[in-house]
């Protein structure tokens, strides 16, 4: 085994491992060192129930962000599939149970729905309106990602459109909410897209980064389903980086490294080292400070819980929806704008709220593929549970009894909407256990080194050079031998590869 290489990149996680496919079909030696025996960090798929043969995307589940160039570039025989339904979201009117049903594509029922609703055709007007401006804009930043990094203004003269620039970049994306649409409902499920992965209010900036990265995924910001799972999107790179020439060894843990003019040295946890022309580290940033032997500042809390279940079958709706459609799209539950507001506002206050907004989605409504023929047959289904305003800081003192307070709240919320507890549909194991993971942002730190859970590693910035930035390809350091190529670079964040790709990038065409 070599100990000098161009690249060495700490982590395989799916940015590391678009990075390594990169430089080394650039003919570059490439080296990756991956702490975990698995690599794919938040992009794994597990046989998360031993028992039962269904390959569950156990971390992330969704991708808009992964840009169809790097498909192509890398040759990743990789597919991703549009949901039927956009997203359903039920609520109850007079004691009546109902749903507001929203269609990928906009067509008739969708403008129905939102009738029945707000009782005009006025929202669903809104919604047009207000999502037309986003994917306009959408379709002109997309591109710039994987580009050098354009200034503030440089980005602002390119997008043009000054409303949709306003509401987004420079004012707290809850205003613009409040401003376009009257119903909480409607509201709420807008809202959502600058919450997931983000503990911040509608009226914190934080949220509006958060929502602009939700929406211009390929110019589109549709949300896909991964064809086999996330695990096969790790495949397909992991193919393309060995099949490139690329080295990458698990159960590789980097304890601290030091640079010099002309190289890099990282240390392993086995008292080994190596060393590469350049570092490339998709491990989070504050991992990184700490292998200079900084001490790290703590990042941001992750504020998810993630909950995976396998089900006998899909349990019933109140509303009287079909289960098949209910479930096709994502399920918002508990989200209204004022249910989101006070959420987040209880658990900043270091409570658990007593009502935990939650998305959900059925991956083999769409893509059966990643159960076996047994568990087809039978009609089984996967389900995922995503719940917002849980930060880390909730679960520090007693993890195991916030970690299932949290999960009790987060299903009640759910069965108030169905004809049968969700428990019910459960599939069980040998010994009676219910086939669900629950998974608190510590959880999501021990295994994956997520710090605090952190989904992002470090709070998201916009897509642009920041007042304190380094121009380049928003994944430079301080140090001209080391490059962020994880979530925590400029334009990171999500399943895109974006910071492996643009990290390869500033080696192999510099700025
Ligand atoms: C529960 C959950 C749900 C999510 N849902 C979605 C979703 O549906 N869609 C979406 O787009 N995004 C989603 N995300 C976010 C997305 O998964 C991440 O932002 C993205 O996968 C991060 O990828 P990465 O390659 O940059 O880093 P990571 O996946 O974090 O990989 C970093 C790798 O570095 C390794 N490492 C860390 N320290 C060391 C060390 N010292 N030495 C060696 N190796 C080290 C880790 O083990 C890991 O494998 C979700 C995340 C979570 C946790």
């Amino acid at each position: 085994m070599s100990k000098n290489y161009d690249a060495v990149i700490i982590g395989a996680g799916h940015n590391g491992l678009v990075a390594a496919a990169y430089l080394s079909k650039a003919g570059k030696k490439v080296l990756v060192i991956e702490a975990s025996q698995e690599i794919g960090g938040a992009t794994a798929s597990a046989k998360v129930f031993p028992e039962h043969d269904a390959k569950i995307s156990r971390y992330s589940y969704l991708i808009s962000l992964f840009p169809d160039k790097i498909i192509q570039d890398l040759g990743l025989g990789f597919e991703t599939i549009s949901r039927s339904l956009s997203s359903y979201t039920p609520y109850v009117r007079n004691g009546i149970h109902k749903g507001l049903c929203i269609s990928r594509q906009w067509d008739h029922a969708t403008e129905d729905s939102f009738v029945q609703l707000t009782g005009s055709p006025r929202e669903a007007r809104a919604w047009r309106n207000f999502y037309g401006k986003m994917e306009a804009m959408a379709k002109k930043i997309a591109p710039t990602l994987l580009e050098p990094l354009p200034s503030r203004t440089e980005l602002r003269n390119l997008v043009g459109m000054d409303d949709a620039w306003r509401m987004v970049f420079e004012r707290p994306i809850g205003e613009a909410i409040l401003q376009h649409f009257e119903s909480d409902i409607v509201r709420g499920i807008v809202l959502t897209d600058g919450l997931i992965g983000t503990h911040a209010s509608a009226f914190d900036l934080q949220a509006s980064k958060c929502f602009l990265y939700h929406l211009i995924g390929n110019g589109t910001g549709e949300w896909k389903i991964p064809k086999g799972g996330m695990g096969a999107l790790v495949t397909a790179l992991q193919r393309a980086a060995l099949g490139a020439g690329a080295e990458i060894r698990t159960s590789a843990k980097a304890v601290g490294l030091h640079t010099s003019a002309d190289k890099v040295e990282v240390h392993l946890e086995d008292g080994t080292s190596v060393t590469g022309k350049y570092l490339l580290c998709n491990a989070a940033p504050n991992v990184l400070a700490s292998l200079y032997g900084k001490t790290p500042a703590t990042p941001p809390d992750g504020a998810q819980i993630k909950i995976n279940m396998l089900l006998e079958r899909l349990p019933r709706f109140r509303s009287g929806i079909d289960s098949k459609t209910g479930f096709a799209g994502t399920l918002h539950i508990q989200e209204s704008f004022p249910e989101l507001e006070k959420a987040y506002h209880d658990s900043k206050a270091g409570n658990m709220p007593d009502t935990i907004p939650i998305e959900m989605y059925c991956h083999t409504l769409t893509d059966v593929s990643i159960l076996s023929r047994e568990l087809q047959y039978r009609g089984c289904h996967t389900l995922t549970l995503f719940g917002l305003h849980t930060p880390a800081s909730l679960f520090d003192k007693d993890p195991e009894g916030a970690r299932q307070l949290a999960a009790e709240r987060a299903l009640a919320g759910l069965d108030a909407y169905l004809e049968e507890p969700i428990r019910s549909c459960m599939t069980q194991n040998a010994d009676g256990s219910l086939c669900m993971e629950i998974k608190s942002p510590l959880d999501i730190e021990a295994e994956i080194s997520l710090p605090r859970g952190n989904i992002f590693h470090k709070n998201l910035t916009f897509p642009f050079i920041e007042e304190s930035g380094i121009p380049g390809w928003g994944v430079e350091t301080e140090d001209p031998r080391v490059l962020i190529c994880g979530s925590g670079a400029v334009r990171g964040g999500g399943v895109s590869g974006i910071p492996g790709h643009n990290a390869a990038m500033a080696i192999l065409k510099g700025n």
